[in-house]
């Protein structure tokens, strides 16, 4: 099986199935730790970090050891047998502890592990340490083929070093024959259709897959005013679905860098969350929570989302598969 048709299973599995759709589920075969919120640039349609972005997000870390605990009794449990990742809203590059951490996830026993970043701080130097702790796969972040619109788009002057640091990591794999599926998404706006192409000359060199994903605008402020500029396909009138499950909430436990395992990357309110690991650090009883079995229930039960995060969530739209398009 190549690389690419294992990182894309990687994805479509954790947004396409679940073991089990019970109020009961197992324990979660995939693990995402946040260990840090922070991001070193500001992408226009980020929900995060951006221009538009809904609300500030206090910054946050988690220590080291406190990573590690989380990952020992997650092993142990079960938790991530399928995949580990270290981010949800941050730049984990920023992370000082990232490569130990990778490594620690190695000797653990951790099958997969993963990150994305916006390659500006993935420098030759902190990439080999992060491939050397025996990382799995590794996806860039790019979306614009130049520096005037990656400048605008991004909010960073970073396009040359981000260049710069996918050719030292391609490099620096190929010469070292180092076992890493690599990939390219690119957020499609109003400013960059049609760049496929021109993305593809560039960058299929460097990775062994390339995606391009349209823009979603609908958790960003000043709607009107961000849809005029970036918006590719008018949301508004898709069609609610009602048989969709979100497997998330069955397949895989998101815990931010605040220590809180919340529902998914959509939780970017802080008061938004399952259970607090720094009060009980038990992920047993966090996955088992009165807050996953409410949120459960809404796709289970029928129970109304009113004032959940799932209530205007893209995922719960029928045509949900035309958001995610490539070759
Ligand atoms: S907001 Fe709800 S439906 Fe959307 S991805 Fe998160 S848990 Fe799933």
């Amino acid at each position: 099986m190549s690389k690419k048709q294992t990182m894309r299973e990687h994805m479509t599995g954790r947004l396409g199935e679940s073991s089990s759709f019970s109020l009961n589920p197992p324990l979660p075969e995939c693990l995402n730790i946040e260990v840090n919120n922070t991001c070193n640039q500001k992408c226009v349609f980020c929900p995060y970090h951006g221009l538009y972005a809904p609300k500030t997000i206090h910054p946050a870390i988690l220590s080291v050891d406190f990573v590690k605990e989380l990952m020992c009794q997650a092993y142990e449990l079960g938790i991530g047998r399928k995949e580990i990742g270290f981010y949800l809203a941050g730049e984990a590059f920023l992370y000082k502890g990232l490569a130990e951490l990778i490594a620690f996830a190695k000797e653990l026993g951790f099958k997969y592990t993963f990150l994305t970043t916006n390659g500006a701080l993935a420098t030759p130097e902190r990439m080999r340490e992060v491939l050397d702790a025996g990382l799995d796969s590794i996806r860039f972040s790019v979306n614009a083929p130049q520096r005037e619109l990656y400048r605008e788009l991004h909010g960073k002057d970073d396009y040359d070093i981000v260049i710069r640091n996918i050719k030292e990591m391609h490099q620096y794999i190929t010469k070292n024959h180092i076992k890493v599926a690599t990939s390219l998404s690119c957020v499609i706006t109003k400013k960059t259709i049609g760049i496929e192409k021109q993305m593809r000359e560039i960058f299929e060199p460097y990775f062994e897959d390339i995606m391009f994903i349209p823009v979603m605008l609908s958790r960003l402020t000043n709607i009107a005013e961000v849809k005029e500029k970036y918006e590719v396909i008018d949301d508004s009138d898709v069609m609610f679905n009602p048989d969709f499950i979100c497997p998330l909430l069955f397949n895989t436990m998101y815990i931010n860098a605040f220590g809180k395992v919340v529902p998914c990357c959509n939780s970017y309110d802080e008061e938004v969350y399952f259970a607090d690991l720094k009060v009980n650090p038990s992920l047993k009883d966090a996955w088992e929570s009165d807050g996953y079995n409410k949120y459960r229930k809404i796709f289970l039960k029928g129970d109304s989302d009113k004032g959940t995060i799932c209530e205007t969530c893209l995922m719960r739209k029928k045509t949900v598969k035309r958001f995610i398009y490539d070759d």
